[in-house]
């Protein structure tokens, strides 16, 4: 399933420094890419105009160069690609694929009150899917939804989760622009990936959920324009403090930059350290960059949270 040429990508938020968790994603996406001599991108996803920062960008940019990661070709800036982001939830729309939302945010709170209340999942009832354009109120703001599949189940075959299946039931027509006619991340994701050429997603397994409604995107865009098929997905596991908790900041885990400049740790130790934090090759404990290039595999990470060691770390 590999014949088709790897292309893999990191796509950071920058909202902060390149931390442990991060750094392994982007490892596992540089290996990948490079054991199948591929092409490995970077995303920033700077979407969030609130939250990413410039010092965030220059700390995953020099973090991993330190760490002996290069991208091909230019990182690619989301933030950008709005207008692209845009154009193709009009392209769903006029193809019937998404449709405009006119509910109103105080009518969508009594609908996630009354769905508490009733103890149901709270999701988006589908109630503009089908009403014609002439119910909507002039001049009123709008969403626009994906028509997402109702029926049947979708099954992911991911790499390292193996099988995962979701009914579509329970996928709602989610948000694709906002009112004001920005994308969502779910829309910003899905075409950044396509029109990057991106065939396999790996990442932190806090995506899985997102996964299946990427996907439902994805086969509406396959479906109307053709040419957009399914990436493989590889969603690996959070790490973990030694508590068992998700990682933070409260376990010591640091970021990257802190490991060289305040415990002087070498980028080849801490990448050894992260290339064994949740892949496992036989006994060896040290693993040369070449090594680990040539024997690469998403058949080796494993499917439970890895531990992280700060001490062992210190100890490199
Ligand atoms: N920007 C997302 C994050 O930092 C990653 C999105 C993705 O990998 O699909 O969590």
């Amino acid at each position: 399933d590999t014949a088709a040429p790897v292309v893999t990508r990191f796509a950071p938020s920058p909202t902060g420094f390149l931390h442990i968790g991060g750094a392994r994603t982007a490892l596992f996406n540089w290996l990948f890419a490079r054991h199948h001599g591929g092409k490995f991108l970077l995303r920033i996803e700077d979407t969030d105009r609130a939250r990413s920062t410039q010092p965030a960008i220059d700390a995953i940019l020099e973090g991993m160069r330190w760490l002996g990661l290069d991208w091909d070709g230019e990182a690619v800036f989301q933030f950008a690609r709005a207008d692209r982001h845009a154009a193709v939830a009009h392209q769903l729309l006029a193809a019937g694929h998404a449709y405009k939302c006119y509910a109103t945010p105080e009518e969508l709170t009594a609908l996630r009150e009354s769905q508490r209340a009733a103890g149901k999942p709270m999701r988006y009832d589908g109630r503009w899917r089908d009403r014609p354009e002439s119910d909507a109120p002039a001049g009123a703001p709008f969403v626009v939804r994906l028509k997402a599949p109702t029926t049947g189940s979708v099954t992911i075959p991911d790499r390292v989760q193996g099988d995962v299946t979701v009914n579509n039931a329970e996928l709602d027509d989610f948000v694709l622009l906002r009112s004001d006619g920005t994308p969502t991340y779910m829309l910003a994701v899905v075409v950044d990936d396509h029109d990057m050429g991106v065939t396999h997603v790996i990442r932190g397994d806090d995506h899985l959920n997102n996964a299946f409604r990427q996907l439902a995107l994805i086969r509406a865009m396959d479906a109307v324009v053709g040419g957009w098929p399914d990436p493989v997905y590889a969603h690996i596991p959070l790490i973990h403090g030694s508590d068992g908790a998700k990682l933070s900041k409260r376990h010591g885990a640091l970021g990257v930059e802190a490991y060289r400049d305040e415990l002087g740790i070498l980028p080849e130790a801490l990448g050894n350290y992260l290339l064994r934090l949740g892949w496992g090759h036989g006994d060896d404990e040290i693993i040369s960059r070449e090594q680990a290039v040539e024997w690469f595999d998403l058949a080796g990470v494993g499917k439970s949270p890895s531990r992280f060691d700060q001490k062992k770390l210190e100890n490199l």
